[in-house]
């Protein structure tokens, strides 16, 4: 099995002495290789619970994840080539723009680790070009050409979270997970971004999880939908299949 598999995932968080909250409530999810999956449904019904789980952040109540084959556990949180971008991308106030991106490519995995998994099978150097080539390729991909020298503190909250999805980007994660990552930016911003992370996923071959409350978003970034209410999956299909369907 390649890909992300979660199989009948339980979360659960105290609540006051006795009691016990179930974030997530027996969840079944595969995202195969380079798809992008968004979770979608109203705040408190999981999702970021899930997201957490899938990193391995969060303990499991029942059931198990795993990524090609391997349950998440067995792999130390370094070697799992996981990447994570929230609301806030949390960028580096004191690098610049290229600063920030190459510390994303510091992290990048090289050819031959991890015996053939990852994203090195498709035969491609992972290193083409010297940093600063490499830096510029993803802030073309991001749609942020040129703005390497710029500080961080006069970049808009849209043009953040790009930089913030070049960072992500950068090691080629196995997995990138993304809770809320357009969240904070207003609705005509939202949209625009929504087609440029598609864009970015997609020419990278990124495979994603996106967590969202935005049903326009998640429509808009994704191949396939899972739709979320208290703790458990609605339904899972295509953008078009759920469009048609009551
Ligand atoms: P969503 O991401 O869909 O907004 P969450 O996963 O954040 O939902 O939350 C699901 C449920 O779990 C909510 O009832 C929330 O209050 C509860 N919850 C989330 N995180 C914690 C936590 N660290 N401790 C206790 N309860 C939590
Ligand atoms: P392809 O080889 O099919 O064009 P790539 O995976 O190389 O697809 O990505 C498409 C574009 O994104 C290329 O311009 C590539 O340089 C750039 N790119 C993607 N990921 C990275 C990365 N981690 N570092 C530098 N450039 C990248």
């Amino acid at each position: 099995m390649t890909g992300l598999q979660v199989r009948d995932v339980v979360v659960r968080y105290p609540a006051g002495r006795r009691d016990v909250t179930t974030a997530v409530d027996g969840v079944s999810l595969d995202v195969a290789p380079g798809e992008v999956v968004a979770l979608l449904g109203p705040s408190g019904c999981g999702k970021s619970s899930l997201l957490r789980a899938v990193a391995g952040l969060e303990p499991l109540a029942a059931g198990s994840v795993a990524f090609d084959g391997e349950p998440v556990d067995d792999v130390p949180v370094h070697r799992r080539g996981f990447g994570l971008m929230f609301q806030d991308g949390q960028l580096f106030a004191h690098r610049d723009v290229a600063g920030n991106v190459a510390y994303g490519l510091a992290g990048r995995r090289t050819a031959g680790r991890g015996s053939g998994q990852g994203r090195g099978d498709d035969g491609r150097p992972w290193a083409a070009g010297d940093r600063a080539a490499q830096v510029d390729a993803l802030l073309d991909l991001v749609g942020l050409g040129g703005y390497g020298p710029r500080p961080v503190a006069t970049l808009s909250g849209g043009e953040r979270q790009r930089v913030a999805l070049a960072r992500a980007l950068a090691p080629r994660p196995r997995l990138l997970l993304l809770d809320e990552p357009l969240s904070a930016l207003d609705r005509s911003l939202r949209e625009r971004l929504a087609v440029d992370l598609r864009a970015a996923l997609v020419a990278t071959r990124t495979t994603a999880v996106l967590v969202t409350h935005d049903q326009d978003e998640a429509f808009a970034v994704a191949d396939r939908v899972a739709v979320m209410d208290r703790g458990r999956l609605l339904q899972v299909g295509t953008p078009a299949d759920l469009w048609h369907r009551p």
